[in-house]
């Protein structure tokens, strides 16, 4: 599904960007082809593999794949989990993993000016090292890269506080399908003259640009954490125990995680290495903390928080972190997440959003809507609630890759969120995967809007095509 010319595409790309930065077809490695989590490298066969090592050639190769009409599919760490980043057959892969590094740290403005393919932990280390935090933070961290973090505006588990990828970024650089280069490199938190660029690009899956720079906001380092899980006896008393704790800890609450019985229960029992610090039968766990900079007095506050809670009926029981090996098994809980593989041979996830309030009942409707469908069928609610985002993972046993019913699945939970207005997409983006499913959350006028602004910046359509729309 080559274009016709395509050696000749290949000739001009080696003159420009050096042998060594165009591979191959068949030379280009497994891990291109393979998205975190999946088992097996996609079945694809990639034109080539581009590894520019500066914006200076990602312009010169996209100008050229432009004037081809050669599609490409810019390439972070492949932690997405939505297709959107896999090549497909015949596409030049476009990997950013050459342009790494911090360029320049301002401590006066309080922002780091990074590589598009600097590994997030990284970064994260390097800010912390100058005292800063930087806020995006997500399982993945040690294998995806900022700019992969940028263009699919990614969520992770301190949103509440900080709010997503979007938020933190200030400027950016960004190269368009026909070569230009799009220089914003803001580090103003306030700058109103004109359009904001940048937000054309992040969260825009690849499709619109190729992001080559960020400019991130920094925050000041927390020294010292709370952690503690509660159990919950019904839904309003989880979206109670919500607003109590961000009043009380007076907007530095930094996660607000819920685990239904269903993912508690499972995950306690089937996964192994893992502890219940709470016994097992309450209907909701959340674990929440307060990350801040006085541990005596955070301390005092967090249990003066937690007593009022237990005082009014908010919480049944408590288990505060006394150490931090505590803290980390806690956490541990909650990215289990990332383990259903071991008890599960097929599962569908989900990484959708809905407002706070109506998230109890959705899953209350949902569970009836599964067993009556696909009788004797394993699910786990579980999310970053305080976000509006609950992700949920349906396993129907006896199935096998060949005859798992993913598709009927993947009906019976967006066509409910379609009638709750819920999103699709809270977290991982559309790429490919929820593609489908996008007019569920979006009116016809919203997808015309987009279709205009891809028209608008890549008229051949080479940029990721068929990803999100
Ligand atoms: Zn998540």
């Amino acid at each position: 599904m080559s274009i016709p010319n395509a050696n000749s595409l290949l000739d001009e790309l080696r003159a420009v960007l050096g042998d060594d930065s165009v591979i191959a077809g068949e030379a280009i490695e497994a891990r291109y082809r393979k998205e975190y989590f999946s088992p097996q490298p996609a079945a694809c066969r990639p034109l080539a593999l581009l590894k520019p090592r500066s914006t200076e050639q990602v312009a010169a190769a996209l100008r050229l794949c432009n004037a081809y009409g050669q599609p490409v599919v810019p390439q972070g760490g492949l932690t997405g989990l939505s297709g959107g980043a896999l090549p497909q057959d015949g596409e030049v892969l476009l990997s950013l993993e050459r342009l790494r590094g911090i360029e320049e740290f301002d401590e006066s403005a309080g922002t780091m000016t990074l590589l598009a393919g600097t590994p997030l932990q990284e970064a994260q280390e390097a800010a912390a090292a100058k005292g800063f935090l930087l806020a995006v933070d997500l399982g993945a961290r040690g294998s995806c890269q900022i700019a992969g973090n940028v263009a699919t505006n990614a969520g992770g588990n301190r949103v509440i506080r900080y709010g997503m990828t979007r938020q933190q970024v200030l400027g950016l650089e960004a190269v368009l399908a026909d070569g230009s280069v799009i220089s914003s490199l803001n580090k103003m938190l306030k700058n109103n003259a004109g359009y904001d660029l940048k937000h054309l690009f992040i969260g825009s899956e690849g499709t619109l640009g190729v992001i080559t720079r960020v400019v991130l906001r920094l925050e000041p380092l927390p020294t010292c954490v709370q952690t503690a899980i509660c159990a919950v006896d019904s839904y309003e008393n989880v979206v109670a125990l919500l607003r109590h704790a961000q009043r009380r800890l007076s907007g530095r609450l930094s996660a607000f995680e819920v685990m239904w019985a269903d993912f508690y229960a499972l995950v306690t029992t089937r996964i192994p290495g893992q502890r219940a610090p709470l016994p097992p039968g309450s209907p909701f766990y959340v674990l929440l903390d307060l990350q801040g900079a006085d541990a005596a007095s955070d301390a005092a506050l967090f249990e003066s928080m937690l007593e009022q809670a237990l005082g009014d009926g908010l919480i049944s029981d408590a288990a505060v972190a006394a150490s931090e090996k505590e803290m980390r098994s806690f956490w541990h809980l909650r990215d289990a997440s990332g383990e259903f593989s071991v008890v599960w041979p097929t599962v569908a996830s989900f990484d959708v959003s809905l407002p706070i309030g109506r998230i109890g009942h959705f899953v209350d409707t949902l569970r009836g809507r599964l067993e009556a469908r696909f009788p004797g069928c394993e699910y786990v609610n579980f999310g970053h609630i305080g976000d509006s985002n609950l992700h949920v993972c349906v396993h129907v046993p006896g199935t096998t890759p060949e005859n798992f019913p993913e598709h009927d699945i993947k009906d019976c939970l967006y066509g409910l969120l379609r009638d709750y207005q819920g999103s699709v997409s809270a977290e991982h983006g559309v790429g490919v995967h929820k593609k489908e499913y996008l007019p569920y959350s979006r009116t016809p006028e919203e997808l015309a809007l987009m279709r205009t602004l891809k028209g608008a910046l890549d008229p051949k359509g080479i940029l990721n095509p068929g990803r999100i729309l």
